[in-house]
């Protein structure tokens, strides 16, 4: 017997409905190049959706035509998810941090037809835009006087675009499952491969980033996202903050800047903000050496790579809770989350510092498990590591024109590509990426354990662990460093720092030192280079 309940999908335009109907006051803040602080309602913002909707139908594009984005987390960047997914049409963010020969790539293998880009990425769209033939519009994100001087074709300006347009749209029923957004992953071998997230996966990723184990996003909040709406929608912030009726405050092009986010989170009320250790490094820098606070923020997010346990200390020193969250483009992205804080005071202070460098516990949705070499299931003890694999209705299924492409190898399980431990309450422990691993002696060594411990020392602003050969034990682990510039630290002071706090034989052999740290396009460590950088380096005898 079926129940006897609404077959109602589950759409973005719902979302943006609900909110305009709901919580059409609350404000949208957003720091843009040609303003500071641009501020306006989620009413303001869904009427400029609609303006833009019907410039968009005039384009003449057909039902799942792709549109990219390559802008930061500002209003107009809201505005163009909306009127792109509630069209009808699949909005493709496209990261301006990867090499121009790979956004080349990806824009003709989406076949983007019209790009929405921010200003600053106007030099990088002159150098792409004749490799890209397929794409009929350039819509810069701006005003008409901050418009760029151009020979290209097909140039538009984005308030132009939607200025005289009505602010009455009809939007067309979508089917649940159609697809809306499309993001590639960063891949450090071979080409991007594209997420393509559907209408019904976001909207219920959307529930799970709110649960209060999770985000825990409602109408009180102030939302900070500086994860960018160019890497998996933000975390799925501009989905869940509308949802919610909270307010929304957008960095801009400031994301990695200490002073305008502390600046931000004071001034507009910031409650909760999201991003990648990185961010966290500079806000905590700025708040040390002015001695400003950030009284209002009652909790970070924190994942995209492994949150060192000192960036928590340290937020615990100004009242903030911190959350350690794992996921990955293929997942929405959100797998995983370590809430551990809100129970802190059942701990002592030690079993509450084991407790939170985990990711904590899967969100409800999604499933994981780990294999060893054979497919065959670990226990969840917290001891065994393996292959980490997850399912869920907001885990991709299989690549975008890649056809026979599944991102499964195990059955209906999608293989992350971590290697991770569990413990009984289902706790994960990232240990490694799975090309990442060293090996030394046939016993594994957790680099991330190893390096989140480096990072504790007041001397290293960044680190990072490498298998190198070694010709007793296959591999030993190299400590590579970037210094704070506040003082030194020999790789003597730095080994006995790690004594005690990692097992004996986790403790690298050696320490390099380097001047800058090199990043992937999402802003994790390149561990490829550094093997590359370092493939004749040899341990001293
Ligand atoms: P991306 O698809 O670019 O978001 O990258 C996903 C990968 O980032 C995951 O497979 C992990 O290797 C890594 N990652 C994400 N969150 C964490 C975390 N909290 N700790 C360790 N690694 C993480």
């Amino acid at each position: 017997m079926q129940g006897l309940m609404m077959d109602f999908p589950l759409t973005i335009t719902s979302i943006m409905e609900h909110a305009e109907r709901v919580h059409g006051a609350q404000e949208i803040v957003s720091v843009t190049r040609d303003n500071p602080r641009h501020r306006y309602t989620y009413a303001d913002a869904f009427g400029r959706v609609r303006q833009l909707a019907n410039a968009m139908n005039a384009w003449g594009m057909a039902s799942s035509d792709r549109i990219a984005t390559l802008a930061w987390n500002d209003y107009r960047h809201f505005e163009t998810y909306y009127a792109s997914a509630c069209s009808g049409y699949v909005c493709h963010t496209i990261n301006p941090r990867l090499f121009p020969e790979q956004i080349v790539y990806i824009i003709n293998h989406a076949e983007d037809q019209f790009v929405f880009l921010d200003p600053d990425f106007w030099p990088l769209i002159e150098q792409v835009a004749p490799q890209c033939p397929g794409v009929k519009g350039w819509v810069v994100m701006t005003t008409a006087e901050h418009m760029p001087e151009t020979t290209l074709a097909n140039v538009h300006c984005y308030e132009d675009v939607i200025a005289n347009q009505p602010d009455s749209f009809d939007w067309p029923a979508i089917d649940e499952n159609e697809a809306c957004a499309l993001c590639y992953t960063s891949g450090t071998t071979g080409n991007p491969k594209g997420v393509l997230y559907s209408h019904r996966s976001t909207v219920l990723h959307t529930y799970a980033t709110m649960m209060p184990d999770s985000m825990n996003i409602s109408s009180a909040d102030v939302v900070l996202p500086i994860v960018p709406m160019f890497h998996v929608n933000a975390w799925g912030n501009p989905y869940a903050c509308p949802v919610a009726g909270a307010k929304m405050v957008m960095p801009g092009n400031k994301m990695g800047d200490g002073p305008t986010l502390a600046a931000l989170i004071n001034e507009e009320g910031v409650t909760m903000s999201a991003g990648v250790p990185t961010v966290w490094l500079n806000l905590l820098a700025h708040l040390r050496s002015t001695g400003e606070r950030v009284d209002t923020l009652q909790r970070v997010v924190v994942g995209g790579s492994a949150c060192p346990l000192s960036v928590m200390e340290e937020f615990d020193t100004y009242g903030v809770d911190t959350r350690h969250a794992w996921g990955m483009t293929e997942m929405s992205p959100l797998g995983t989350s370590n809430s551990s804080g809100a129970r802190r005071h059942q701990y002592d202070a030690e079993t509450f510092a084991n407790m939170r460098t985990n990711v904590g516990q899967p969100i409800f949705g999604v499933e994981v498990k780990i294999t060893d070499d054979d497919n065959k299931e670990l226990p969840w003890d917290g001891v065994a590591f393996g292959a980490l694999k997850v399912r869920g209705p907001w885990i991709c299924s299989s690549y975008f024109k890649l056809d026979g492409s599944s991102a499964h190898e195990d059955g209906d399980w999608f293989e992350t590509g971590d290697v991770a431990s569990i413990d009984s309450r289902g706790n994960v422990s990232i240990t490694d990426r799975t090309k990442d691993v060293i090996k030394s002696g046939g016993e594994w060594i957790s680099s991330i354990e190893v390096e989140n411990c480096a990072t504790g020392h007041p001397m290293v602003a960044e680190a990072a662990v490498i298998g190198r050969i070694h010709p007793k034990w296959g591999e030993r682990p190299l400590l590579i460093v970037v210094k704070n510039g506040e003082g030194d630290v020999s790789p003597s002071e730095l080994k006995a720092f790690l004594d005690g706090k990692i097992a004996k034989w986790w403790i690298p052999d050696d320490v390099q030192y380097i001047e800058e740290m090199p990043h992937t396009a999402t802003g994790k460590i390149q561990k490829m280079k550094l093997r590359e950088m370092f493939n004749d380096y040899q341990f001293p005898a």
